[in-house]
């Protein structure tokens, strides 16, 4: 491992005004930048040099770590109309037989490759909270604190979003047997957060917040009582439209569409995230836009499971805000994110670069920029941007490499998001001002690969 240096020099930096040269980064031992200086005439004695164009590392607003050993298990027709709800019969079963020290050495490696991916922080929805048989853990936060544990091990960012699950559908229907891991209570999910906080407090790298599973999950009433036991400016992420079912269901039971319903009874504002907030109609999108929350788009896990297409275009014309997730980690990869957001665009409208605008023209640029904040604002905590107050989080990209070799650099993010050829163009990672990945290797890469291999083998024996 490389030790990290209080400052760098880069001769090409990505700024929040856009590409500066000749930039030196400097930040405090806890990893939070205290000084970013465009236009220094040269490199200063002394001061490293950084690889090739520096960028901020991305933000991850979804992940369930868990789900990332079910990758690639579930491509193939179990019956004759397989879709998200068949899929979750299959993640139900995994979600049963995960132990804590699995679950550990599968979000250490999952948080390896977001790292490596240029993800540098992680927004953790995280629901398996009890034992195999339903009853809580001696330390009823112990999953909760291994996943914690493994984010701060790899090096990532993380914001722990603990899950309120309590009921199986819309009407409060009970739980199913197959939830048992996931059930909680407002108080008690509560508790457990507490738990948690005691055992890992706050810190630059650690922030808390809540998620209401879904309105299938929760009522309005334990809603209410959750959200009144957290502080106001906690982060709120909530699974919200994913499922034309759900959308159709909620209209029966409550008498409205989904993001409607939460829009009209709770002060949605730049604290909550809406994850897959897919199906909105043009009200929906508008009043959405308006509200300052994040759409969590989570577009390879959305293509994956067959949801739909979030109007994007009419969202962004509104000045909505975006981020983007891996969810499900059929990909860990915010280019292929950014990318298909565009791309499904594209198809649907059969048109080039849809999502640019009269300002932004390069649609990379625009959706970056549009990602990096939103992620931030998900993960309440200062990143995604290059600044003074912000953490050290940043990619080095490969200058040499072939998606962007001898472009003007107006064009290396697109090269970044919309090229595949070959390896990654990220070269090295930052994280807290730590490097942890040098040229395309995590520090700990083989260890973390070994042990989430033997949890993966022990999972489908
Ligand atoms: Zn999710």
């Amino acid at each position: 491992m490389t030790q990290s240096s209080q400052s760098l020099f880069a001769a090409d930096a990505y700024l929040p005004e856009g590409w500066r040269r000749n930039v030196l980064l400097e930040w405090d031992a806890d990893g939070t930048l205290s000084a970013v200086t465009p236009d220094q005439v040269e490199a200063l004695p002394g001061v490293p040099q950084a690889a090739g164009p520096l960028m901020p590392g991305m933000p991850n607003l979804h992940s369930h770590a868990f789900q990332r050993a079910m990758a690639g298990l579930t491509e193939y027709r179990a019956n004759a109309t397989d879709n998200f709800w068949s899929w979750r019969e299959l993640m139900y079963r995994f979600a049963a037989r995960m132990t804590p020290e699995g679950l550990a050495s599968v979000a250490q490696w999952l948080y390896i490759e977001m790292l490596k991916a240029g993800y540098t922080s992680v927004c953790e929805f995280h629901y398996v909270h009890h034992a195999q048989d339903g009853q809580r853990y001696a330390n009823q936060a112990e999953l909760a604190q291994r996943v914690v544990d493994a984010a701060s091990a790899s090096g990532i960012g993380i914001t722990m979003l603990p899950v309120l699950y309590q009921y199986s559908g819309f009407g409060a229907r009970a739980p199913r047997d197959d939830q048992r891991r996931f059930i909680n209570t407002p108080e008690s999910l509560l508790d457990l957060l507490g738990t948690l906080r005691a055992a890992r407090p706050e810190h630059a790298a650690l922030r808390y917040g809540v998620a209401p599973h879904s309105l299938r999950a929760v009522s309005e009433a334990s809603l209410r009582a959750l959200l009144g036991g957290i502080d106001a400016s906690a982060p709120v992420h909530i699974h919200i439209a994913e499922q034309t079912a759900e959308v159709d269901t909620c209209i029966e039971t409550e008498g409205a569409r989904p993001v409607q319903w939460l829009l009209d009874r709770f002060d949605v504002d730049r604290r909550w995230c809406l994850v897959h907030a897919t199906h909105v109609d043009a009200n929906e999108t508008l009043a959405l836009a308006k509200s300052g929350a994040v759409a969590g788009l989570c577009l390879t896990t959305e293509a994956n499971l067959g949801d739909g297409i979030f109007p994007a275009h009419d969202y962004l014309d509104a000045h909505g805000r975006i981020g983007v997730g891996s969810d499900s980690h059929i990909g860990v990869d915010w280019r292929a994110e950014l990318r298909l957001l565009e791309y499904g665009q594209r198809l649907t409208r059969r048109q080039r670069n849809v999502l640019a605008s009269a300002q932004a023209t390069h649609v990379a640029d625009r959706l970056y920029a549009a990602a990096l904040d939103g992620g931030a604002h998900a993960s309440g905590r200062a990143v995604g941007a290059l600044q003074p107050g912000h953490r050290a989080d940043w990619l080095v990209l490969d200058a040499a490499h072939s998606s962007i070799a001898e472009h003007a650099r107006e064009a290396w993010l697109s090269g970044v998001v919309f090229c595949e050829h070959g390896d990654t163009p990220i070269r090295d990672v930052y994280a807290g001002g730590v490097k942890v990945v040098d040229d395309r290797r995590h520090r700990d890469e083989e260890g973390a690969y070994a042990r989430y291999r033997a949890a993966l083998a022990e999972l489908l024996a």
